[in-house]
């Protein structure tokens, strides 16, 4: 039974160059009529206690304060959240009254797009918001009292050294926020980021140097008292993030706005894209278009395999027997070992997880597991 929720705002003020995702400039976009099909969609789940609620984009703070506000009532006339009720936000965006709202409804954690704190690798970046922005925001967050927000940053940016890793290690030594997300920048087709690259205008570290970059921060953010605890993510003891580890677990989630994913009852959904395709379809048919995927027990147990691994503590093989009827050794015994002789995977403590080195080939070791 799904125990969390991912609520979709496609909306940003600027748009990123290397950006993928499913978003939208703001600019003469219907979003009071997308905050209004949100709501229907919300309103077809049943009124429940949930776990986690989580509420990314895009950026859920281009909204203003009255969409907030009409989407937070919302929310909390129909769900009761136990743990973790997650907001991202853009510094620039994030103001005082915004976050008043944000806390006066019970969101108890920030997921702050931070991305790097230098000025000229923001601007690379296309980001609307500077190093003061960043600090601007941690200020009000201390000032309301929500202390429990992840800095989120990208490394393995174009131009970057490593001196703007010490720098983004020195910054939280001296902010000590409770969570960090460190991604490298993946290039992804079709970004303004992409096509520089693909014309020699721009470029990025090879593999080694990106893996040294990586294995600098696993080491040094540990020192800081942020063990790792997935591929990209950190955090201070008793603040891994509820939610996204909903993901990693392979535990099932409602998936709400365009372009969301849900995981309900072993079959995967996926919401239509496009802003106004959404709001029609709540519009016209009362139900939002969506593409549903029923996972075979084969396409459930890869899946169980290649997100637990992101986590260091890896897949629990007790639990993947009782889940699926199965043993784990019967299902992937070679590959397993295989990876093991390679010194990608350990097995101990009723474990599986990956080692070190299997964390910066990662991937490779996943793609083992989908045959
Ligand atoms: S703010 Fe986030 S979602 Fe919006 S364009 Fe930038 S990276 Fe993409």
């Amino acid at each position: 039974m799904a125990e969390s929720m991912y609520i979709h705002i496609p909306f940003c003020n600027r748009i990123c160059t290397y950006c993928d995702f499913n978003k939208v400039l703001i600019d003469n976009q219907p979003v009071d009529a997308y905050v209004d099909a949100l709501i229907k969609e919300l309103k077809q789940i049943d009124p429940q206690t949930l776990r986690t609620i989580f509420v990314g984009g895009g950026t859920p703070t281009a909204l203003d304060e009255a969409q907030l506000e009409k989407l937070l009532i919302e929310i909390n006339n129909r769900f009761t959240v136990t743990e973790e009720f997650s907001f991202e936000a853009n510094p620039d965006e994030l103001t005082m009254a915004k976050l008043d709202l944000l806390h006066k409804y019970g969101v108890n954690r920030i997921s702050l797009g931070v991305q790097t704190f230098n000025n000229e690798l923001l601007r690379v970046l296309g980001r609307s918001h500077n190093y003061d922005d960043i600090f601007r925001a941690i200020n009000h967050l201390e000032e309301i009292g929500l202390t429990n927000y992840s800095i989120d940053l990208m490394y393995n940016l174009p131009g970057e050294t490593m001196a703007d890793i010490e720098d983004s290690l020195k910054y939280i030594s001296e902010l000590k926020p409770k969570h960090i997300s460190w991604y490298s920048l993946i290039i992804e087709p079709h970004t303004v980021f992409y096509n520089r690259i693909r014309k020699g205008q721009m470029k990025v570290d090879d593999d080694e140097a990106e893996g040294e970059k990586y294995m600098h921060i696993i080491k040094a953010l540990d020192g800081l008292g942020y063990p790792q605890y997935e591929i990209s993510n950190f955090s201070a003891p008793e603040y891994e993030s509820e939610h996204n580890k909903t993901y990693w677990k392979n535990d099932e989630y409602f998936g709400v706005g365009a372009g969301s994913h849900g995981y309900i009852g072993g079959r995967r959904y996926f919401n239509i894209k496009p802003v106004n395709h959404y709001i029609q379809s709540m519009e016209q048919e009362g139900t939002v278009v969506k593409e549903t995927l029923e996972l075979k027990l084969k396409e459930q147990m890869e899946e169980e395999m290649f997100l637990r691994l992101r986590m260091n503590r890896g897949v629990d093989i007790r639990r993947f027997e009782e889940k699926y009827g199965r043993s784990i050794d019967s299902v992937y015994g070679k590959t397993i070992e295989d990876e093991i002789s390679k010194g990608n995977l350990e097995r101990s403590g009723g474990h599986i997880y990956l080692t070190e080195a299997g964390r910066l080939v990662g991937n490779s070791v996943f793609i083992g597991f989908l045959n």
